[in-house]
C-alpha cells in the first residue's frame, strides 16, 4: 500500500489538480485526460479494485456517485458523462488502488 501513487495523492506526498475532497473520498483530474473532461474519484480507503468491494465497506461507493453528480453539475456536464471502473488486467486496470472516472465534454464513443 505504501507504494500506492494514489495513497501518495491523497498523503499530499505527490501533487495533484483537486477538484474535490471529504472525510471519505478525493476528486482530483487525471493526469493523461482521454476526454476534454476527465477526473478520477477514489475512496481514501485504500481498496485494490471493484473487486474488492463487499457489503461491509460498499457505502463508500455510493457516496462517491452522489459526488460525482455533483461535480458533473457543478462542471456543466449538461449533455451527460460516463463513469469507469476498471478491474484487473484485462480491463487494463494500471493504478491497484479503487478509482471512478469520470469522463465528458464530448460525445463518447462505444467501448469493447
Ligand atoms: P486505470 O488505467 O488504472 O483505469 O486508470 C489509472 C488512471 O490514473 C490513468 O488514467 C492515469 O492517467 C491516471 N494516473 C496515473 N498516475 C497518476 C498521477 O500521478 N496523477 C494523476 N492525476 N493521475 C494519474
Ligand atoms: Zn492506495
Amino acid at each position: 500500500m505504501n507504494d500506492c501513487v494514489f495513497c501518495k495523492i491523497i498523503a499530499g506526498e505527490i501533487p495533484s489538480k483537486k477538484l474535490y475532497e471529504d472525510e471519505l473520498c478525493l476528486a482530483f483530474y487525471d493526469i493523461a485526460p482521454l476526454a476534454p473532461q476527465h477526473f478520477l474519484v477514489i475512496p481514501k480507503e485504500h481498496l485494490t479494485g471493484a473487486n474488492r468491494i463487499n457489503e461491509e465497506n460498499a457505502a463508500v461507493v455510493g457516496h462517491i456517485f452522489a459526488v460525482i453528480t455533483k461535480l458533473t453539475a457543478v462542471l456543466g456536464f449538461s449533455d451527460g458523462y460516463r463513469v469507469v471502473t476498471n478491474c484487473g488486467d484485462d480491463a487494463g486496470q494500471t493504478v491497484k488502488h479503487l478509482h471512478f472516472h469520470v469522463l465528458g465534454g464530448k460525445q463518447l464513443g462505444s467501448f469493447n
